[in-house]
């Protein structure tokens, strides 16, 4: 069906716990949210298995879980949840127009951007096979997990030299492999590294294989200076090699930052453009966390209901 054209009151774009939240708060002010899933349902958590720092769950729970159930907490009050990918956006008049899958245009009054952020991977087979089993992207989030074991991680900008100290206080001994003979990251955070007793930096190594065959039982790396292989006998990978904010469609449309964040105004969701806001990892590179995702999923739809409501639109 081409150019059929839709009006919302709010578009929710992305469902991981920014977006749902939004959701909620917006389901729940009356404003009938349309929600596009995108095409990771569930988003960055739904790779993820144990969550335990989400506030709520003291037992924990597990990521994919958690995400249906933001979603069933989401319908209940009312939000239309529906399966798609926003394509393209024209934020140059009122209202917004948003096309989803490339053949279905929505006009809404307000937009609420919950894209999300994906991490970037070394792109190895293995990584993929054991993602979640011992391999993650996330210090904070997994790191617990591997309490007093040894673990390595790859990369070498503020990031990695942030979790490398952060899994240095649980691991036993954590491996740095730094692709060149340089970091990227600041001074004051390499000298922490290096600071650190139980942290090898590995200059100049790369990781050829991810050895395990249902969780991560070493690591076989290369200098590449010297073509010398060996293998660091950890029990966890930890790739810190940068995100990328899913923020594609809007460029040209929204401020960024140089590496595609979506800039608010400090304290709010807003962006430059009136009626669309921005919420989770999309514009946040330095928490990146589901409860801080979650909560300014809850300040994008506060701020549309007020927006709303100053534009008399009901
Ligand atoms: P960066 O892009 O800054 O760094 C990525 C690192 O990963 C680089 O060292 C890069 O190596 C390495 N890398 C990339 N691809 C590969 C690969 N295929 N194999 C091995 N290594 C690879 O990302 P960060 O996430 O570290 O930081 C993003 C931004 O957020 C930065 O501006 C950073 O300063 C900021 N930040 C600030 C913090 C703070 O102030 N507390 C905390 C965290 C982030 P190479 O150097 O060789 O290119």
């Amino acid at each position: 069906m081409l150019n059929e054209i839709e009006h919302v009151k709010c578009l929710i774009i992305g469902s991981g716990p920014a977006g749902y939240t939004a959701a909620i708060y917006a389901a729940r002010a009356d404003m009938k949210p349309v929600l596009y899933q995108g095409l990771q349902p569930g988003g960055q958590l739904t790779i993820t298995t144990e969550v335990e720092n989400y506030p709520g769950y003291p037992k924990g729970t597990q990521g994919p879980e958690m995400m249906e159930d933001f979603k069933a907490q989401a319908e209940r009050f009312g939000t239309d949840v529906r399966y798609g990918y926003a394509t393209s956006v024209d934020f140059s008049s009122l209202p917004h127009k948003v096309v989803v899958d490339e053949n279905k245009t929505l006009t809404a009054d307000t937009v609420i951007i919950a894209t999300g952020a994906s991490a970037k991977w070394l792109g190895l087979e293995s990584e993929q096979k054991l993602n979640g089993y011992g391999v993650s992207a996330c210090a904070v989030c997994d790191g617990f997990f591997f309490k007093g074991q040894d673990v390595a991680i790859v990369g070498a900008g503020d990031t990695a030299a942030e979790e490398a100290t952060y899994l240095a206080k649980l691991c036993k001994k954590v491996y740095m492999i730094v692709r060149r003979d340089e970091m990227r990251a600041s001074k004051a955070m390499q000298h922490r590294v290096e600071n650190t007793a139980n942290i090898e930096i590995l200059w100049s190594h790369e990781t050829k294989e991810i050895l395990g065959t249902k969780t991560v039982e070493g690591v076989q790396v290369v200098n590449v200076k010297t073509g010398e292989e060996r293998t660091l006998k950890v029990t966890g990978f930890f790739v810190a090699i940068g995100h990328k904010p899913n923020s594609d469609i809007f460029k040209g449309w929204l401020d960024m930052d140089e590496t595609g964040y979506i800039k608010t105004i400090p304290g709010t969701s807003k962006t430059n453009v009136e009626g669309v806001f921005a919420s989770g990892d999309v514009a946040d590179k330095i928490y990146r966390q589901a409860v801080t995702a979650a909560g300014t999923g809850c300040m994008a739809a506060l701020d549309a209901e007020r927006y709303l409501s100053a534009k008399g639109i009901h």
